[in-house]
């Protein structure tokens, strides 16, 4: 997977190249927008990271010109402008997601791997462990036992059963789950993961949902996860 980052601060280039590189990616930097649009000609990527405010052309325009192409990889901007109305100008100019500075790496990098995975195909069944999802029936199974779960709770664990072993942050959670902007009110997700818990984990020696220390959560089979951390 090759990411490159469009980023014209030396620091925050390198902070990014670093972390990326050792979450295992191949990473190119390009200082200004114009060396960006070079890049993305001359090379495939899997994702691209960009910063709004470069030297010379604007960071929408950049955007525009790699949509202009005929196949484009993802795209998540990083800005330090936080207005609404340049996250909307963003995301209408087909950006896949928005960062506001300053981040979390952590943060980053969970919504790298949701963007570098969409695009796979999405299975109808989803299987984790004992745990399964009809995502058109919309039934959910632990051990074979019916689960009744609330829309909500419904589409956290889809969203959750979907990126399985990827840490997921709150913001991206009520991103994902509610259409509003549900800016400041993250810790609605901590309620519902506490009912998702109380139907899907509680009675079950083995726990699905895990909390990731400083980021949210993640759903795995319990065995999966502690060999990978
Ligand atoms: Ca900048």
């Amino acid at each position: 997977m090759r990411i490159l980052v469009v980023e014209d601060e030396k620091r925050i280039a390198d902070f990014l190249s670093r972390g990326l590189e050792s979450a295992g990616y191949a990473v190119d930097v390009a200082g200004d927008g114009r060396r960006a649009v070079d890049m993305v000609h001359a090379t495939e990527y899997d994702l691209i990271i960009l910063d709004l405010g470069l030297p010379d052309i604007d960071g929408l325009a950049v955007l525009q010109k790699i949509r202009n192409r005929k196949s484009s990889p993802p795209v998540l901007i990083l800005s330090a402008r936080d207005q609404v109305d340049d996250r909307v100008k963003g995301l209408e100019g087909g950006a896949d997601d928005y960062l506001v500075k300053p981040f979390a790496f952590v943060e980053l990098l969970a919504r790298v791997r949701v963007l570098l995975r969409r695009g796979q195909p999405t299975p109808e069944k989803l299987q984790v462990g004992e745990l399964s999802l009809d995502c058109i029936r919309r039934k959910v199974t632990r051990a074979g036992e019916n689960i009744e779960l609330a829309p909500k709770e419904f589409s956290i664990l889809e969203y959750l059963m979907r990126n399985r072993g990827r840490p997921l942050s709150r913001t991206m959670i009520v991103e994902h789950v509610w259409d509003m902007d549900y800016d400041g009110l993250t810790n609605i997700v901590d309620v519902y993961i506490r009912h998702l818990r109380s139907k899907i984990d509680d009675k079950w020696p083995v726990k699905m949902i895990q909390t990731v220390r400083g980021i949210g959560y993640m759903l795995d089979e319990p065995e999966r996860a502690e060999k990978s951390s």
